[in-house]
């Protein structure tokens, strides 16, 4: 059985890589100090025997006896959604840069394949639509969203020094807006945000005019790219991007939310935060080629999923 390090685990995305990975036979060593991650997250893999938790943060990876043979090494910590990422932004940089260069170590005295989660942010306020991996981004270096663009930023850029340097085999791929069960119902992103305030009959707030758009898809077509990318050629570094082209409008996210809600919120509407893009949507050609990528699930489905998870968790609170 191979063996699988997921620092981050207990997040949103980790935490379904968890399920998967087992799924698909591997032991899976899951590493989570959780600051943005819930332990929620991962309580039904507590007494599997191929899982195996570790409480602690990837920025002391190195301090942590990890006995077993690593094949695989994915890099998913990081506090991903802006408010939390935008609380301490240097603890978030400092994640970035020493959990990327933890794992590049430990890849590296292992011989194991490391896989970093970069992001769509990379691109910044992006000045070409949809957005292709060759695209260097529109990056603002010093507001409030650069402790997670630039942190992402220099993760990639550390990936392939090492792997210039010392042939390490990374696999980098850029995550665009990810939505489904288990994201927190605090976590400040739009789809939970809106979903929460419509089961709750309280007013939907949208930031700015709602014309911006992002690309929304549904946790498990991610996490099938994102298998596919671990198993893919090992020439095949990166960066790939990871989403859908089903782009919509904030103000279009709202309606839908409020009608498979069938809820009676309002809209407000409130200043749009800084350094906000315009316009977000993958080119996924490279995806599609290299990886046999293509997103099935339609927002509607993934919404009418996501909604069911939040009422679960909002009569349980
Ligand atoms: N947004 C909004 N209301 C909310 C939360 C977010 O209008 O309650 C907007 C936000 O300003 C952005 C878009 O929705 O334009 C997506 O925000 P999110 O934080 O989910 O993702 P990101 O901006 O990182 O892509």
């Amino acid at each position: 059985m191979k063996t699988v390090l997921i620092t981050g685990a207990a997040g949103f995305l980790g935490s379904h890589l968890c399920d998967k990975m087992i799924k698909e036979n591997y032991k899976v060593i899951c590493l989570d100090n959780f600051y943005s991650g819930s332990f929620d997250n991962i309580a039904h893999l507590k007494n599997n025997a191929q899982f195996h938790f570790i409480e602690d943060d990837v920025r002391n990876l190195r301090n942590i006896k990890i006995n077993e043979q690593l094949d695989y090494i994915l890099n998913f910590a990081c506090p991903a959604p802006p408010p939390k990422y935008q609380k301490d932004p240097v603890f978030t940089l400092d994640t970035c840069y020493k959990g990327a260069k933890n794992c590049l170590e430990l890849a590296k005295e292992r011989g194991a394949i490391v896989l970093q989660a970069s992001t769509s942010e990379v691109y910044g306020d992006a000045l070409i639509h949809p957005q292709k991996e060759e695209y260097w981004g529109n990056v603002n270096p010093i507001g409030a969203r650069s402790c997670y663009d630039e942190g992402k930023r220099i993760a990639e850029t550390l990936f392939f020094d090492y792997r210039r340097k010392y042939n390490l085999k990374i696999k980098v791929i850029r995550i665009f807006n990810t939505y489904g069960a288990r994201m927190s119902f605090d976590d400040g992103r739009v789809i939970s945000n809106f979903i929460v305030a419509a089961l709750k009959g309280e007013p939907i707030t949208i930031y700015g005019s709602g014309k911006q758009t992002r690309s929304f898809c549904y946790a498990d077509d991610l996490i099938d790219g994102i298998y596919k990318m671990l198993l893919s050629r090992d020439d095949l570094y990166g960066p790939v991007n990871l989403g859908t082209t089903f782009e919509f409008s904030v103000s279009e996210i709202a309606s839908k939310i409020i009608k498979l809600c069938s809820s009676k919120s309002e809209i407000i509407y409130k200043d749009l935060p800084e350094d906000d893009p315009k316009q977000r949507k993958p080119d996924l050609n490279l995806a599609r080629k290299e990886l046999n990528y293509v997103p099935k699930i339609t927002i509607e489905e993934g919404l009418v999923k996501t909604i069911e998870f939040f009422k679960i968790k909002l009569q349980n609170i």
